[in-house]
């Protein structure tokens, strides 16, 4: 069956899954040489193997509020692909999570982390319970209704979560202390653990450091550095605070930063101090980015407008951008709007921040386009790490583990610069991303013959 059929199947069987397809097609089009020169991968059905979930668990979570009124959410876990490693990937508490956007991060989730170098298969989970707005004692109650369920299907072998959006230390802590009471193990069945009760150093700052370093090794390869280029992010959260702390640790000006409701421009830069202040208002008080602009009035605030066809975010001079908030955030617009701006670095820390024809613009334009897949995988890299230390039960020093994710990083670019030009689209990391990823575990699953 040809790549294009396999596509058009697999659209029909998960009818109203949109990023979900938009995922699969791309990884699908970047394969065509591969499953030239290895038609063994077509005889085995790697291709519909790999888009069909392993097992996919989809649950009721009741919990009761601050005012004694029962709520009902809806849980899920994907388990996509083990065939190198059990299933890890994070969770997600955000009201637009379901079926489709969930399938569409364990799907690259399986390819991510097997350019990681670690033995790590590929799975998403989460909830589409809002925690803004909530109590301590709420998103208590729910991550403890949610793991009940939850730990029946997870393990240290088997499949082990961690974070992503709306589930950063306090909810990993909420679900670890409700899965060690059901289950009576003191075991790494979740990552990104508090640093005292089996947790990695720099497993917060990660997703971002990578994601800068992997700018940086873009840059390296043309000869240049980050040092004075000025950067775009996006988002406010965990991804965007730690690569602005990374970017400013090279020598990069950071100007904006965002959060769903609108961002911030700051010409004069994004100093440590103005960093502090950020994850006060975002990990401390829970708070809007607005707040920045009143903190400091030489920044402006641009509140999200609906109406416009691009985001303004994207439409500010700068030399590199760093998405970091959410799938589908720049549009084809926005990003002609960086590239007319004289963006040529881009290197994204969320998943699946561009969408297709906007990624097409950054290839046409030689755009050092970094796709979230290998950009954003020093996350799940030091996951990895965290699962080695719990199982040698130690600890290693931040040096350690820093030094550690700096060398994955590399090892990421270049198994993706390689595996592209190898396969004749020099320069063009989605490609090589897709394909050395997809090498590593569609050989383990010919090894494993038809599981
Ligand atoms: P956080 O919840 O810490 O932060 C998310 C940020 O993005 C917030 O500023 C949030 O704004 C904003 N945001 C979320 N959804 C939207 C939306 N629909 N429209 C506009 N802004 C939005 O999440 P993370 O920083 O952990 O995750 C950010 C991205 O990075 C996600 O795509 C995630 O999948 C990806 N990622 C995260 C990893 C990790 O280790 N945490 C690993 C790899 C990838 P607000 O506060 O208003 O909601």
């Amino acid at each position: 069956m040809s790549t294009e059929s396999i596509y058009q199947k697999v659209v029909e069987q998960n009818q109203n899954e949109p990023e979900f397809h938009q995922a699969v097609l791309e990884v699908f089009e970047s394969l065509s040489p591969v499953l030239d020169k290895h038609p063994e991968y077509r005889s085995a059905k790697i291709l519909e193997r790999v888009a069909e979930p392993e097992r996919v668990i989809l649950f009721r979570v009741p919990w009761v509020d601050d005012k004694g009124e029962i709520q009902v959410n809806k849980g899920y876990r994907i388990e996509m692909n083990s065939a190198i490693g059990p299933y890890k990937g994070g969770l997600r508490f955000h009201p637009t999570v379901n079926l489709s956007i969930l399938k569409f991060l364990a799907f690259e989730q399986v390819f991510k982390n097997a350019l990681t170098t670690l033995p790590m298969g590929g799975g998403k989970g989460g909830s589409n319970f809002d925690p803004k707005g909530k109590s301590d004692n709420e998103v208590m109650a729910f991550t403890q209704s949610f793991m009940t369920e939850l730990c029946k299907h997870i393990g240290a072998n088997t499949d082990i979560p961690a974070g992503d959006i709306g589930v950063g230390g306090r909810e990993i802590g909420f679900m670890f202390g409700q899965y060690k009471r059901i289950r009576n193990e003191f075991v790494g069945v979740l990552t990104g653990k508090g640093a005292g009760w089996g947790g990695s150093l720099i497993r917060p700052q990660a997703t971002g450091y990578g994601q800068v370093y992997f700018a940086e090794e873009m840059l390296k390869a043309n000869g240049k550095s980050l040092k004075d280029k000025v950067c775009l992010v996006s988002g406010s959260g965990n991804v965007a605070q730690y690569a602005t702390e990374k970017a400013l640790d090279l020598g990069a000006k950071v100007i904006t930063v965002s959060d769903s409701g609108g961002f911030i421009l700051d010409e004069e830069g994004i100093d440590r101090e103005k960093l502090a202040f950020i994850q006060e208002i975002k990990n401390v008080r829970r708070g809007r980015i607005k707040e920045y602009a009143d903190k400091y009035p030489k920044a402006i605030y641009t509140a999200v407008d609906s109406s416009l066809d691009h985001n303004p975010l994207w439409d500010v001079k700068a030399d590199v951008a760093l998405p970091s908030a959410t799938q589908n955030e720049i549009n084809k617009q926005d990003a002609q709007n960086l590239v007319k701006n004289g963006v040529f670095v881009v290197s994204e820390g969320a998943n699946m921040p561009t969408v297709p024809e906007g990624v097409n613009v950054f290839l046409d334009a030689k755009v050092l386009y970094g796709p979230g897949k290998a950009a954003n995988a020093g996350g799940v890299a030091v996951s990895g790490l965290e699962m080695s230390q719990n199982s040698l039960r130690l600890s290693w020093t931040r040096e350690e583990v820093d030094g550690r994710l700096l060398n994955i990083m590399k090892a990421i670019h270049k198994q993706a610069f390689d595996a592209a030009e190898a396969y004749g689209t020099p320069g063009n990391y989605v490609n090589g991303a897709n394909i050395a990823g997809f090498l590593k575990v569609a050989n383990a699953m010919l090894d494993m013959g038809c599981v």
